[in-house]
């Protein structure tokens, strides 16, 4: 996958066969060769008219122009609101049942994806649309990207494809979107699930995952409140095995285990790591603390104290002031609608733990 958020673009390969996509009123290179079918779209395309509501296309002006007029999504986008929040939402169509709509919008996604089998094999993909609607007119909506998703992911992929469109990248959009699949699927079992995008992931896919996943770390580690419901003092918190034991003798510090974290945040622990890493935040313990750590637990066994580290809380909080991170997460629990609304939202947790709340 090759996500887009942070993006930074690329000088834009010279063989491309379509050099430039109109998306409504709006001008902007392509980014990679493209898939449209050669009848329609010849080799060497300057000009790429693309429906801004249904993605369809056309190298001819007028007939763009006298599709946009009668376009049948003028006014709404297909599929279902799941969620709606600070004038964005997300839709949720299933390719099977808007095929010709759910490849329109794959072709235009290639202009800036390098890769990928997915585009026609529409049927077996919910599509996630993300929408911003002119707040003084509430007919006049515009997609400003999406994310893929395989309706059966024997992986647990939470999400195949994902892209903001170029004019709307650095707005944090993407990571928006990231959250949301993140969400629904933590919401899809009973228990939450843990999953991650697709793999391989590209460069840009790599950074875009990278600084979410860091973010979504950093939250949960800031904001959580420890079991013994005592709030954590800017000490250190020791990466290891659970010992409730512990915990009461030591006020300042929590135990908790990478997979505890990853099971809270719905996260793959090789994401956690990654993660954690990127945050520069872990500090080897001590031998003393692991002593003490073993002898409490009594489980510690060789090699489990290499990992045991330490994560000081002000340090995050540190990072989380550096990179300008909003303690709050953007993706908001009442923000979601129908199947996934919120059952009580007095039970909504103010942090990402709200996902066990289901
Ligand atoms: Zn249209």
């Amino acid at each position: 996958m090759a996500p887009s958020d942070p993006a930074l673009c690329a000088e834009p390969p010279t063989d491309r066969n379509v050099k430039h996509v109109v998306l409504g009123d709006l001008l902007f290179p392509t980014w990679f060769q493209s898939i449209y079918p050669e009848d329609l779209v010849s080799k060497d395309t300057d000009r790429l008219y693309v429906c801004r509501w249904c993605f369809c296309y056309s190298c001819d002006s007028l007939a763009y122009a006298q599709h946009a007029r009668r376009c049948h999504h003028r006014t709404t986008p297909p599929g279902t609101k799941v969620y709606d929040h600070g004038g964005y939402s997300v839709w949720e169509l299933d390719g099977e049942c808007h095929k010709l709509y759910a490849q329109n919008l794959s072709l235009f996604a290639k202009l800036f994806l390098d890769h990928k089998s997915v585009f026609f094999d529409v049927a077996s993909f919910l599509y996630y649309l993300l929408v911003f609607t002119d707040p003084k007119d509430s007919d006049n909506y515009y997609v400003l990207g999406f994310f893929s998703k395989e309706k059966l992911s024997w992986d647990a992929n939470n999400l195949a494809c994902i892209l903001v469109f170029p004019p709307y990248q650095r707005k944090q959009l993407g990571k928006l979107l990231m959250g949301v699949s993140y969400k629904i699927s933590s919401w899809e079992r009973d228990s939450g699930l843990i999953g991650g995008p697709e793999r391989p992931l590209s460069e840009l896919g790599r950074r875009s995952y990278t600084r979410f996943w860091e973010e979504r770390i950093a939250r949960y580690l800031l904001l959580r409140v420890g079991k013994t419901g005592e709030a954590e003092v800017p000490g250190s918190v020791p990466l290891r095995q659970k010992s409730p034991k512990q915990s009461k003798r030591k006020p300042s510090h929590e135990l908790v285990t990478v997979q505890d974290i990853g099971l809270a945040t719905g996260m793959l622990t090789e994401d956690v790591i990654t993660a954690l890493k990127g945050l520069g935040v872990v500090e080897p313990a001590t031998p003393a603390k692991r002593r003490k750590t073993r002898d409490a637990s009594g489980e510690a066994g060789l090699g489990e104290d290499a990992a045991t580290v330490l994560i000081r809380k002000s340090k995050v909080l540190e990072w989380a002031r550096s990179h300008h991170m909003a303690l709050r997460d953007p993706v908001r629990d009442e923000g979601f609608l129908g199947k996934w609304a919120p059952h009580d939202a007095a039970e909504e947790s103010s942090v990402d733990g709200g996902e066990s709340d289901r």
